[in-house]
């Protein structure tokens, strides 16, 4: 792809004092126009990248013409849930984030700032003000134009980025399931929880796959007679999350659930149920005690490091404290650290392992990236992220030049590399977690690990910034 040469256009068009060159320059910008869809959270982030650096963006919108079902306002950036984006603590994950999202220039971090209101050691906004911010900032920039459409196919060539979230709107969604396989989009999600692995007691579990074939991947956590009805009568007495209006209106949820039943629904269906599904003993001898345990939760690795574990079949609608009560009182759970609970939700989300690179640019289609929560990628603070790092992207591709992958030791680098190569078959929804870092060597570190882990984060992306400059001296960072 040809694209500017930034020796010659090396400056952004905003920081030209002579107004018909300032034009001149814009006008060029345009003839590189990358397109943007989507302007929620990841989409206005990604327009802003490009922009700020001196080339054009065409943003689509399709609210107010096409409403989604959660979405209130026509603003961008509307936080359709909660209004926090986390804690800001710099040993807490998203404290974390927030950093990096500082160091590599977010805007919508810096707007979420300005409007933030008292919420502890949280970053948490007022929604209205935060949403009109981001709508102002982005569509009063001269190098981005606003076009307020549903977009229904997506362009075969130039440098996108689809961020079109988990409402994507339906005909859309036909278009990236044209593309992507049918087989490769989800509407729904069905979570299982993940724990991480230095948070378990080894010793009270046993490796060993169903009937020895393979290796032995999995961890196997033994259930006695006595602890299985204790489980199965916890599950029942549980509190559950409703599911939305809209989604239980969903024609697709029915089926959906059916084919993927929570826990707590198949424990109702009788009191075996869960024993012959997700919880079935058949194969798995414990070594220890040579016999066959009365029912086995499994526990499958979720990322290579496999410093992560996920519950297999353990999906599940129960309120987040249940989850970890229950999940806690399991042989080698008693200090179990979940890095994800157990969710169903209607979620638009594409099998990216099977599909994009850790530089969010899909394969085989240069110039095509996705952002936000299209990518599997969860939380409000990654989504921004994932917006920020597709627009730095496109940014360089419209450039000519190659896209970046970042640091495995930033969260935003190990979310992305967690989205283009977690196992694909399973694939599900992750937020920024410490559990996707690599593991620390120094295990003597263990009170301070999340200390050294922000301090990882905060050098190896200075060090990565100051080899990897945006292309064009006119670059925000
Ligand atoms: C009901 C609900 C509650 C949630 N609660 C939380 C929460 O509390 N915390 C949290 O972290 N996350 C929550 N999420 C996830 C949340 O949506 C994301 O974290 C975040 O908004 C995703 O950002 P995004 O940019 O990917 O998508 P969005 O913010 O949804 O933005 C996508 C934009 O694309 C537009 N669009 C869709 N299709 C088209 C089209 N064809 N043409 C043009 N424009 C289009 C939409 O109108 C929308 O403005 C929730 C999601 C839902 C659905």
């Amino acid at each position: 792809m040809r694209g500017w040469k930034p020796g010659i256009l090396g400056k952004n068009p905003e920081t030209v004092p002579n107004a018909w060159f300032r034009q001149a320059f814009r006008l060029l910008g345009r003839m590189r126009a990358v397109t943007v869809i989507g302007a929620g959270l990841a989409g206005p982030e990604a327009a802003w990248q490009v922009a700020a650096a001196g080339v054009a963006v065409r943003l689509y919108e399709m609210r107010p013409r096409r409403r989604t079902p959660a979405h209130q306002s026509d603003q961008f950036a509307e936080l359709v849930c909660s209004n926090s984006l986390g804690s800001s603590l710099a040993d807490r994950a998203s404290g974390v984030l927030q950093a990096e999202l500082e160091q590599l220039g977010s805007k919508l971090l810096e707007l979420a700032r300005a409007c933030a209101v008292p919420a502890g050691q949280a970053l948490a906004v007022d929604r209205t003000a935060f949403a009109a911010a981001v709508t102002q900032a982005v569509a009063g920039h001269p190098l981005i134009e606003v076009r307020r459409e549903e977009v229904t196919t997506l362009p075969s060539e130039g440098v996108c980025v689809l961020a079109s979230g988990p409402l994507t709107s339906e005909a859309l969604a036909g278009a990236v399931a044209r593309l992507a396989g049918t087989s490769n989009l989800s509407f729904f999600d069905a979570i299982a929880p993940v724990v991480s692995a230095d948070s378990l007691d080894f010793t009270e579990l046993y490796a060993a796959s169903r009937y020895g074939h393979g290796e032995a991947d999995y961890w196997n956590v033994p259930l006695d007679p006595e602890r299985y009805r204790w489980l199965v009568a916890e599950l029942l007495a549980a509190e559950k999350r409703a599911p939305a209006a809209f989604e239980s209106a969903d024609p697709r949820a029915a089926r959906f659930f059916e084919r993927c039943l929570p826990v707590e629904v198949l424990a109702a269906r009788g009191a075996e149920a869960l024993r012959f599904g997700p919880l079935r003993p058949v194969g798995l001898r414990d070594p220890r005690t040579g016999r066959r345990p009365y029912a086995v939760l499994q526990l499958r690795p979720e990322n290579r490091a496999r410093t992560l574990y996920n519950l297999v079949g353990f999906q599940t609608n129960l309120r987040h404290g249940e989850q970890e009560r229950i999940l806690r009182a399991l042989p080698g759970f008693a200090a179990a650290e979940f890095v994800r609970l157990g969710s169903m939700h209607r979620n638009t989300f594409l099998r990216a392992p099977a599909l994009l690179n850790a530089t969010l640019e899909w394969r085989g289609r240069p110039g095509l990236f996705v952002a936000g929560q299209l990518t599997g990628m969860e939380g409000y603070l990654g989504n921004i992220g994932s917006g920020l790092l597709a627009g730095r992207n496109a940014l360089r591709r419209a450039l000519g030049a190659e896209p970046e992958t970042l640091p495995r030791t930033t969260l935003l680098g190990a979310l992305a590399a967690h989205v283009a190569e977690a196992p694909a078959a399973t694939f599900q929804p992750m937020k920024a977690e410490f559990g996707l870092l690599p593991p620390l060597p120094d295990h003597a570190a263990r009170a301070r690990r999340n200390a050294v882990r922000a301090a990882h984060s905060a050098s190896s992306l200075a060090e990565h910034l100051r080899l990897h400059p945006l292309p064009g001296a006119y670059a925000a960072v």
